[in-house]
């Protein structure tokens, strides 16, 4: 599903990933941890389209597409989403008009047609069902007055009704607490299937008790310095990042 080979890239000259080579196939979940300032949330990044970061070497294939010279858009299209770190809140807009417009979005640039009222109404209540979203939160602005974690509720229900085939996520150092790592634990086991792939991206190794990845990187300095199978995440809590930091360093 996603191939990235020898990627390196670049911020206003500045060196931040360094070589980073990670396959994951259909149905696999990795996660990525590592010390903060790492190159966790740029690789994230990178896969979004956001155009800041210069790649000055290497490649990115997504079921075999080169996904760097796909727009945002068209990468969201082809199931590629990403997560957001900081849900927006948008006062004037409903949340089910901003799903409903999300969802022609991808619609249209997949050539479908739009969605009739009814079928929007029926896939968005199966979601929320499934995802413990209430009718409440449906009815109110967009994440406007939302607790942290009916935020993150509402990014997992967007990211069921995308159906993506490779979802990122990119779960910051800060703010999330137990209600929230147990959202979106369970909204990411909930979604789970052989055809959808995750990467999650994490500083937190309670995240990885409650989703178990079938694969753990460390990343360090640009770099993914170790990969293991979920027993790795164990031994990082155990034992920190320490070993990585000062080899890296010397
Ligand atoms: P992580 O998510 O692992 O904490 P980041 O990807 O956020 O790491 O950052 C990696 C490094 O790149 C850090 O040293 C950070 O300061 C630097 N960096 C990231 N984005 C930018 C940017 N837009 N401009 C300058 N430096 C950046
Ligand atoms: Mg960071
Ligand atoms: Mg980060």
């Amino acid at each position: 599903m996603l191939e990235i080979k020898n990627l390196h890239a670049e911020v206003e000259g500045q060196k931040i990933l360094r070589g980073i080579d990670l396959t994951i196939r259909d149905g696999e979940v990795h996660a990525i941890m590592g010390p903060n300032g790492s190159g966790k949330s740029t690789l994230s990044y990178i896969l979004a389209g956001k155009s800041d970061y210069e790649i000055t070497e290497g490649e990115i294939l997504f079921n075999g597409e080169n996904l760097l010279e796909m727009e945002p858009d068209a990468r969201a299209a082809a199931g590629v989403f990403l997560a957001f770190q900081y849900p927006i809140e948008i006062p004037g807009v409903g949340t089910m008009n901003f799903l409903k417009t999300a969802m022609n979005a991808q619609r249209k640039a997949r050539g479908e047609p739009e969605l009739t009222t009814p079928d929007f109404m029926r896939r968005v209540k199966e979601a929320a069902q499934t995802l413990k979203v209430s009718q409440d939160m449906l009815k109110r602005p967009l994440n406007v007055g939302f607790s942290g974690g009916e935020k993150k509720r509402m990014e997992i229900l967007q990211m069921a009704l995308l159906t993506p085939s490779l979802c990122v996520l990119d779960e910051t150092d800060s703010g999330l607490d137990i209600d929230a790592l147990r959202i979106v634990s369970e909204g990411v086991n909930a979604l789970r299937s052989p055809e959808r792939s995750f990467l999650v991206i994490t500083h937190y190794q309670r995240l990885l008790d409650h989703i178990v990845p079938d694969v753990v990187h460390v990343m360090s300095k640009g770099r993914i310095v170790r990969t293991g199978g979920k027993e790795l995440a164990l031994e990082l809590e155990a034992k920190g990042y320490a070993d990585y930091v000062s080899e890296e360093a010397a």
